[in-house]
């Protein structure tokens, strides 16, 4: 019997400890966080030394937390040892259609409404991955008929091997994850992975508008489709006010208005999902009502209401620079714009040039205040202030004549919060404090 080591104890780990189970493997595991590991009945190796660790081990299953590049993963190599992530230990497990989705931005909102889409037309569909549900802690449950919708991040696609998606999509790719990834091409590489061992049975979607996506075109063997806001392309595009989606002819898929999510990169996004959709040949009008119902999920670019003459957005999910910008660019009228929060290393020296114009104050909170108030160039269209924390900042914005107050960290939230959702809490309960007192 195979004894596999699952190195990570998170929503990932506790997955592949689930499938391991289930396919009657011998389990160890081992975490370095400190963590207690209660509710996990197997043999707890954490704390030994590598040696003891992977005594008797034939496989690693490592988690996305961890990187390739940890030395017990590469001692294990050196070992002889089989290293695989989550993400391909379920694979090998798995009988289904996948839909695979990555991009630095709008995985989550790609794989729920493409999930949504797939819902709509009555197909038995699952969004598992980096939204937060183990593949490998699901997959053993579903039916072979089903679709999986993944959403795959940089990290999980690094440590793939055999993983193969029939639907491949990337959606962008922007500086991020700098702490884990050396280099934008390293970044970039392992966004590419996710076209890996796709043949020509298999699409790859990809948008036309990114230099990075679109080059990725030459080193993919499936069939290459697009999606784009600026030009007609093979796939899905917009033109004046209407969707298309062309393969040999242009069809009418929806007018912009009438979909439900709103600014440019949520366009985007909705293109990405129709060719998805289009492929899996999924009629128009289920395309079209979820289209027309599908909400963001929460803490993105989120409308919270009016206080105050003011309407505020909750837009916590946005830990890199591009996301902030894009939000920015979908604010209408005057906007003060609460940025800061972890210190990643991203620079900052664009950041001031590539917000719009409807920035008129920048309010800067977290650990990387003066990364960004050293970018400000002297000739800045917006004011630039810093708050001791987020209650401050919410109260400068407060104070300004604008129409929109926009929480858009552009980074991680690791500085002060749990996660993304601690701190969008944390923003819908301070904003309902400041503004309730007037
Ligand atoms: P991800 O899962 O890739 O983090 P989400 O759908 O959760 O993506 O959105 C994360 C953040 O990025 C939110 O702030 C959202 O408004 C913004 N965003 C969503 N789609 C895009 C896109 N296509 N381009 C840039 N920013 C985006």
């Amino acid at each position: 019997m195979k004894k596999v080591l699952v190195f990570g104890t998170g929503v990932s780990g506790i997955g592949a400890v689930k499938l391991l189970e289930k396919l009657g493997c011998r389990i160890a595991i081992y975490d370095e966080s400190g963590k207690v590991i209660s509710d996990i009945e197997h043999e707890n190796r954490s704390g030994q030394s590598y040696e003891q660790v992977l005594f008797g081990i034939d496989t690693v299953v490592v988690s996305p937390s961890v990187p390739m590049n940890h030395r017990l993963v590469e001692y294990a190599k050196l070992c002889g040892i089989e290293v695989i992530g989550e993400v391909e230990l379920a694979y090998r497990s798995s009988r289904n259609e996948i839909v695979a989705i990555t991009g630095t931005n709008g995985k989550t909102t790609v794989t729920m409404l493409t999930h949504a889409m797939l819902r709509e037309a009555g197909r038995d569909s699952y969004a598992l991955g980096n939204i937060g549900r183990s593949y490998a802690g699901a997959v053993s449950a579903i039916d072979g008929g089903a679709v999986i919708v993944l959403e795959l991040s940089s990290f999980q696609l690094e440590s793939i091997s055999e993983f193969r998606a029939k639907y491949a999509v990337c959606l962008n790719i922007t500086p991020d994850h700098y702490e884990r990834h050396r280099s934008f091409d390293e970044y970039a590489d392992a966004k590419r992975k996710i076209f890996l061992n796709q043949t020509d049975c298999d699409y790859a979607i990809l948008n036309y508008d990114d230099p990075v996506v679109r080059g990725f075109e030459s080193v993919i063997s499936s069939q290459v489709y697009y999606f784009s806001l600026e030009q007609r392309v093979k796939g899905c595009y917009v033109y004046g006010d209407t969707v298309y989606f062309c393969e040999d002819k242009p069809e009418e898929i929806i007018k912009v208005k009438d979909i439900r999510i709103t600014g440019v990169h949520n366009l985007a996004n909705t293109l990405a999902a129709v060719t998805v959709a289009k492929l899996m040949g999924l009629p128009n009008k289920y395309i079209v009502k979820a289209l027309k119902t599908f909400t963001s999920p929460r803490y993105r670019m989120e409308y919270m209401g009016m206080y105050d003459g003011k309407r505020y957005y909750n837009d916590s999910k946005a830990t890199n620079i591009d996301s902030t910008v894009k939000a920015c660019r979908s604010m209408t009228g005057d906007t003060a714009l609460i940025v800061g929060g972890y210190d990643k290393g991203i620079s900052y020296d664009r950041f001031f040039d590539l917000l719009p114009s409807c920035v008129k104050h920048v309010i800067a909170t977290g650990d990387n205040v003066y990364s960004i108030k050293d970018a400000l160039p002297k000739n800045a269209h917006c004011s630039f202030e810093i708050a001791a924390g987020l209650y401050e900042a919410v109260e400068r914005a407060e104070s300004k004549t604008v129409d929109n107050v926009l929480f858009s960290p552009s980074t991680s939230s690791f500085d002060r919060y749990r996660d993304f959702v601690e701190r969008g809490e944390a923003f819908d309960c301070i904003v309902k404090a400041v503004c309730g007192k007037h």
